[in-house]
């Protein structure tokens, strides 16, 4: 996904699994079973995300809101011992895994308000109170929920005795053995001693990992410049930037502008400069938290059993061992890097100052990569990224755009304004054969202390209860330009793709309803998560689909048809550079969790750079790992691996589904009745193969790459 070609490592959680992720291994919802709690003092969610009213009075207005999301939170984990206290002989389904995914959806929702409270709230002292609250109920829920021993007796029990002698359906079942092979893989079934060392490092985790994220979403350090060190910059990106004392324009750690600076920017030393601060967020504040975190998690999976933390990480995924995610690499590894070494010969090429580009041994430097790739874009694709964002003017753009997943998924967009945490956010209610699936939430411009990426931030993937939905939540958090004086606010053709990209995420969020909560939506396994999402990309690959979504802010004309052309065959003027700079994420998300302690981080790095991706020059002021959030994301970890992964499915699912119409609500049908409307209820594996109608491959990977 092009996000990643971007994001030089701020780059946050492309879905937010945090620590919420942790929490919830084991939870899931079971709604039939809610009538049987009426008399509890409780809140249910699930019955309030039905009205933009009921979704304007989840989040909080103060202070006090917060803490009573967290008491609902608290009291929703003390139901716990409602299945810890029933009787042996009195266990049946739903008092057992039925009330724990009810618990785990009640729970997982609250988290998921203050998450995005934490991440967004424009207020310190709301986004401060909503990280303790979040802080101190990942520890709670990691005691009651995903490290409760009595729990695990109780369902073990029910397993044990019961279990085989009811009549369950497939997904009851699945959610079954894939909760006790949780229980078992988080260390339940240990002697005392070494579960309460477990604990001990679940909740040291915890911590550390929401601090790694905090440093880097608060880098509140700048850079400046006089205007004159910025030429080549595009004049929206110079319009919005603010204005220091000095009369010098200060930039800021947001991504977009970072980016803006690196693509465009003539003066090497600015553009130095910024890839400077760019490769140095959240550092050395990460640096000791990092450390700690590689030494923490590999403590844990030694006592848990396992070789390392890499291998227990694996274990539950599609690709399930270290070995075979090293094979993917090296078959995919070896023509990238030739096709990387062409791609730099013709940017060198092609740039006047190329003398001034590379080292003494004729390595790229890396300030200079960007520039070149654009600068090769420019000339020699007569691709300018800046002009053609004029053709994508933001409300135009999101409007066509969701045009595209109202034709090809057959759905409806309801769209209005609200007050949220924030004035004037969107809110989409999604509707499916007439039945509301349930909402999304954009807040899409940049702000001072907000989320500096894009993602998708869960509260609660719809179900489906006896046929019946129940409608669920999302919201799309991005920083997409703002308007400037002159002009509307103009999207990147990247940005474009992230748009569609995450609001792919918040889709699959609604369309994958199954009886199971924590089975449904996009709770699925992490090397699958990215796949549909990486899938969508490829719609703003067709000449069709860009002619239909482009329109000059002036002259309100569609993208000429050498520049749709050009644009077609965009992936592939830096596909192999684009999959190496993949594959060494992926290399280096491995080599820090495989086994071993206080491992030399910024060797491990260089190492994998240099063998990875030889061509561009070693920064030896590179700290990126230090901002890199999937890394310490108890989500990704050791499984960066999976965004190519899915890549290798996506585009075979994608050819399929070109054959039959990109706006084809037939195969957009299928789709979802084959894939992503199955949520997390079964082997992706089975999925892709019921979908393709016979086993996957990476053909279509390759011929799109251009390999
Ligand atoms: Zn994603």
């Amino acid at each position: 996904m092009k996000q990643f070609k971007i994001k030089y490592l701020i780059y946050g959680i492309s879905i937010v699994l945090t620590v919420i992720a942790l929490i919830i291994l084991i939870v899931s919802y079971q709604p039939n079973l809610f009538s049987k709690h009426k008399t509890m003092p409780l809140s249910q969610i699930y019955t309030k995300l039905k009205t933009s009213h009921d979704i304007i009075n989840l989040f909080p207005k103060d202070l006090t809101d917060i803490d009573r999301i967290k008491a609902q939170s608290i009291a929703w984990l003390d139901q716990v011992t409602q299945i810890t206290d029933t009787p042996a002989t009195e266990q049946n389904y739903n008092n057992t895994f039925g009330l724990l995914d009810q618990i785990s959806y009640e729970f997982g929702a609250n988290c998921g308000v203050l998450n995005i409270i934490e991440n967004t709230h424009p207020d310190e002292a709301m986004r401060n109170t909503a990280q303790i609250a979040v802080l101190e109920l990942s520890n709670l829920a990691t005691l009651r929920l995903s490290l409760n021993k009595k729990l695990y007796q109780a369902l073990k029990n029910y397993t044990d005795n019961n279990y085989k002698l009811t009549k369950l359906s497939p997904q009851q079942s699945y959610f079954i053995e894939q909760t006790m092979a949780g229980f078992k893989r988080a260390g339940l079934n240990l002697p005392e001693q070494e579960f309460a060392k477990v604990q001990m490092l679940t909740q040291q985790l915890n911590k550390l990992t929401q601090e790694f994220s905090k440093n880097i979403n608060e880098e509140n350090r700048t850079i400046s410049f006089e205007l004159a060190e910025l030429a080549g910059t595009p004049k929206n990106t110079i319009d919005s930037l603010a204005k220091a004392a000095d009369d010098k324009l200060i930039v800021k750690a947001q991504h977009p502008t970072l980016v803006a600076i690196l693509d465009n920017c003539t003066i090497a030393e600015t553009r130095q400069k910024t890839f400077d601060f760019y490769v140095n967020i959240a550092y050395p504040k990460n640096q000791s938290i990092f450390q700690q975190i590689v030494n923490t998690r590999d403590e844990l999976a030694k006592v848990l059993g396992f070789a390392s933390y890499a291998d227990l990480d694996l274990d539950d995924q599609m690709a399930q061992n270290i070995t075979t995610v090293e094979s993917f690499i090296a078959s995919i590894i070896i023509p990238a890097q030739v096709k990387a070494a062409q791609e730099f010969k013709l940017f060198l090429a092609a740039e006047p100052q190329c003398a001034t580009m590379v080292n003494t041994d004729n390595q790229v430097l890396a300030w200079n990569v960007r520039y070149l790739k654009n600068n090769y874009r420019k000339h020699n694709l007569n691709l300018d990224m800046s002009k053609i964002s004029e053709y994508f003017p933001l409300d135009h753009t999101l409007n066509k755009l969701l045009e595209i997943y109202e034709k090809f998924m057959d759905l409806k967009f309801k769209r209005q304004t609200v007050n949220l945490w924030y004035p004037n956010l969107e809110l989409l209610e999604v509707y499916r054969n007439n039945r509301l699936m349930g909402h999304i939430i954009l807040d899409l411009h940049p702000r001072e202390n907000k989320y500096n990426h894009a993602a998708c931030f869960p509260v609660a993937p719809t179900i489906k209860i006896d046929q019946q939905i129940v409608p669920g939540l999302n919201a799309v958090i991005a920083n997409f330009p703002q308007a400037t004086a002159d002009t509307p606010a103009l999207m990147t053709y990247d940005d474009v793709k992230t748009f569609f990209h995450e609001f792919g995420h918040a889709l699959h969020g609604l369309l994958g309803a199954t009886e199971i909560a924590s089975l449904s939506g996009y709770n699925v396994k992490t090397d699958f998560v990215e796949m549909p999402s990486q899938m969508l990309e490829n719609w703003l690959t067709d000449p069709e689909i860009l002619k239909l979504v482009s329109c000059h802010y002036q002259t309100e004309e569609p993208l000429l048809a050498a520049t749709i052309a050009a644009l077609v065959k965009l992936k592939q003027f830096d596909s192999g550079d684009f999959i190496c700079r993949q594959l060494c994420f992926a290399r280096m998300s491995l080599a820090y969790f495989k086994a071993g302690q206080n491992k030399d981080v910024q060797k491990i790095m260089f190492d994998i750079l240099a063998s990875t991706r030889p061509y561009v020059a070693l920064y030896q002021n590179d700290h990126m790992v230090e901002g890199w959030g999937h890394v310490a994301s108890s989500g990704y970890a050791a499984k960066y691996y999976g965004y190519m992964w899915s890549d290798v499915f996506a585009k075979d699912l994608f050819e399929k589904i070109k054959t039959g119409g990109l706006l084809n609500p037939v195969m957009g049908c299928e789709y979802i009745e084959k894939v992503i409307g199955k949520g997390g209820a079964q082997d992706p594996n089975e999925l892709i193969e019921d979908f393709l109608g016979r086993k996957p491959n990476q053909v279509a990977f390759m011929r799109s790459m251009g390999l």
